[in-house]
């Protein structure tokens, strides 16, 4: 067995046979990739109060036959204590939104989530619409949102939503449907061509619910599975 060290974000813990745990963890320069924690269960565990999903840190592994082995965490912050526990549910989302969407990373993808999740206690709504628009742009599926879906025109103004189509229509394709408003439509470009340290300060208010829950049936439907913790979301 050959030893590594990487360093990572926790975005999964599950209980596994006896005491053991299975980690999964998006690393720094490893890729996603899951790892047992032997013994986590127990409370004399010293490794076990740093297995919380959305801690970082360094990792020191073992290659196992079948599953890597984690020996020790070192932990880099204890972001844990800094989530008021009334916003629980948004942590679990960003957790597992991230767990589904993606099935590889790069040191790019990571530091852009290890950025998104730095600003995260403070600003929910901003972080939450950031990372949807991160995933749904790695996914490849982010729509060119300035054209029409049928026909390619340009949409300088009235765009419209229709259910399960990743991206807006013209008023003759998609006038049925809801038209989404111009400040919903700057707030997503801005989102997709800024830092999280610049849309952190965007007031989304009274946008947030309706992008939050687009981009949500977007991811939904390009994976064809749901994030279930979304109905939990207090919106
Ligand atoms: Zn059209």
């Amino acid at each position: 067995m050959a030893n590594y060290s990487t360093e990572g974000i926790i975005i999964k813990v599950r209980d596994f046979i006896e005491a053991d745990k299975i980690v999964k963890i998006l690393s720094k320069d490893k890729g996603i990739f899951e790892a047992i924690a032997k013994g986590a269960k127990k409370l004399t565990s010293r490794k076990s109060s740093n297995i919380e999903f959305l801690n970082s840190g360094k990792f020191l592994l073992a290659t196992g036959k079948n599953l890597h082995i984690l020996l020790e965490v070192k932990l880099e912050d204890d972001y844990q204590s800094r989530i008021n526990p009334n916003d629980i549910n948004y942590f679990f989302y960003f957790a597992e939104v991230v767990d589904k969407t993606l099935v590889e990373t790069d040191k790019r993808l990571y530091q852009k989530i290890k950025s998104l999740r730095k600003f995260f206690p403070q600003n929910i709504k901003q972080t939450l619409l950031a990372l949807q628009l991160l995933l749904l742009s790695n996914l490849g599926v982010i729509p060119n949102l300035k054209n029409c879906l049928k026909c390619d025109s340009f949409l300088d103004k009235n765009r419209y939503v229709v259910p399960n189509q990743i991206g807006y229509f013209c008023k003759k394709h998609g006038g049925d449907f809801h038209e989404i408003s111009d400040r919903e439509i700057k707030i997503q470009l801005f989102f997709l061509s800024n830092n999280s340290d610049i849309t952190q300060k965007i007031n989304v208010d009274k946008e947030y619910k309706f992008l939050l829950e687009l981009h949500n049936s977007w991811i939904e439907n390009t994976i064809e599975r749901k994030i279930n913790s979304y109905k939990l979301l207090e919106l």
